[in-house]
């Protein structure tokens, strides 16, 4: 099946353009210029991705993120005139998979579109290395489950504890964190990973109160490890 891709777009040239690239790299395409069309239409056609321009008539971006994140887990990308915006809409949580500040090249927004699809997929993959985790992620309604209860995370948390958890053991800078959540990590600063990675674990530690799943690695990063000791760094063997 084609992989559908809705762009929420009111520029119509430009709509018009991102599509054309779109269809030439083999995805199907839907455009809506009207902000109040849309969740309608998602209910109704269950896209693979949504591009989502922030300033549109009718209902803008925003609203829409929010509208779209309450009943779908569908992987959006939005899409804004002004790069400081960015950071704005990261600290609101929206929940968007992406962020790209206009004016884009058509080419780079396919390539982005390629990667928040290959991540959201890789999410739902399975643990590699045969390792048995007692975590499963599942991409499509973003819950984890541990040991027969589940919690419901951000998108963002999401793939920031899929991104850790199918390496476990292996640290993350906060940069190749920042990389893999968001390709604009040059308008990320540090301490939103911590801000993420502190409510993530707030969340893990209701989950799973018995241990720490996220382990900080002072001046360097985070890793993913289960059952590993939390009070006390362990002596060199
Ligand atoms: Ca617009």
């Amino acid at each position: 099946m084609t992989d559908l891709i809705l762009i929420v777009e009111d520029e119509e040239r430009l709509a018009r353009l991102v599509a054309d690239y779109l269809t030439a790299a083999g995805y199907g395409t839907q455009i809506l210029a009207d902000g109040t069309l849309v969740a309608d239409w998602v209910r109704a056609n269950q896209p693979t991705l949504v591009l989502l321009d922030l300033m549109l008539p009718g209902r803008d971006g925003l609203d829409l993120c929010r509208d779209l994140r309450a009943f779908s887990p569908v992987p959006i990308i939005m899409t804004t005139a002004r790069v400081e915006e960015i950071d704005r809409l990261l600290g609101l949580e929206l929940g968007a998979d992406d962020y790209v500040c206009k004016p884009y090249s058509p080419r780079e927004l396919v390539a982005r579109v390629k990667a928040v699809l290959r991540r959201t997929q890789a999410a739902t993959g399975a643990q590699p290395g045969g390792e048995t985790s007692a975590l499963t992620l599942d991409a499509s309604t973003l819950r984890v489950h541990w040991r027969g209860r589940a919690i419901e995370l951000t998108a963002v948390e999401f793939s920031l504890l899929a991104t850790l958890h199918a390496a476990p053991g292996r640290i993350f800078s906060r940069e190749r964190l920042m990389e893999r959540i968001y390709r604009d990590h040059r308008v990320v600063s540090d301490r939103t990973i911590d801000s993420h990675v502190k409510k993530l674990r707030r969340k893990l530690d209701d989950l799973a109160p018995e241990q720490e799943l996220i382990h900080s690695v002072y001046g360097v990063g985070y890793r993913y490890e289960e059952g590993a000791e939390t009070a006390l760094p362990k002596n060199p063997a």
